[in-house]
């Protein structure tokens, strides 16, 4: 069973002018599809590979045999991490931006001080993180972490990749995610995002991860 890439949950455009349809149009017909097509080549003919979920075959990394595993590793966490990013992104119109509120919210000021402790924090980390990964919010132990990973990590591979947990909200900081509209200038992106954030869905991630 092949992996797919999965639709868009909303227009190329619907994103604008946060993130331009151009930049989605490319990242996920261009890098999303090739992550999936690069995974499954690397995984075909592998019964006991094709017949996991991607989320299991990147928490397993072992099981993977060494000559397909950076292919996994990096095509396994492309897929999975793209495929959650467009879940946690939605138009303004469609519930886009605004502040968490439940359980997440809860969990957020109890772990962080409050919600504008955790978006500091939150974009300090995605800053800083030198060349292209993913900043993470991810539930481990019953509570929240921020972190980030390089490349294509992602927290279900483990301490291999320097943060594990569960992923609750990622953010790709990848120069693709952003280099059109945005060219050099991260900061701009980073603050910008958050206008296009879906708390909905993440707060379901968030109900069924902790
Ligand atoms: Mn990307």
């Amino acid at each position: 069973m092949a992996f797919t890439l999965p639709n868009l949950p909303y227009d190329f455009a619907a994103l604008e002018p946060v993130i331009d349809a151009k930049t989605m149009q490319i990242h996920h017909d261009g890098h999303h599809g090739a992550y999936v097509k690069n995974l499954n080549t690397a995984i075909a003919g592998k019964a006991n590979l094709e017949s996991k979920t991607a989320e299991a075959l990147i928490s397993d990394l072992v099981a993977v045999p060494e000559d397909i595993r950076t292919a996994v590793r990096n095509n396994g966490g492309g897929h999975v991490n793209h495929s959650m990013f467009w879940q946690i992104l939605a138009p303004k119109d469609q519930g886009g931006g605004g502040e968490p509120s439940g359980a997440l919210a809860a969990a957020i000021v109890n772990d962080f001080g409050s919600v504008a402790d955790f978006k500091v924090k939150f974009t300090d980390v995605a800053a800083k993180r030198f060349g292209s990964g993913w900043a993470w919010l991810v539930v481990k132990g019953g509570k929240l972490a921020i972190g980030s990973t390089a490349n294509q990590d992602n927290p279900l591979m483990g301490e291999i990749v320097g943060l594990s947990g569960k992923p609750v909200l990622g953010l790709d900081v990848w120069e693709h995610a952003y280099y059109l509209k945005y060219q050099n200038r991260r900061p701009e992106y980073l603050a910008a995002w958050w206008q296009v954030i879906n708390w909905k869905k993440i707060g379901e991630i968030y109900a069924a991860a902790k």
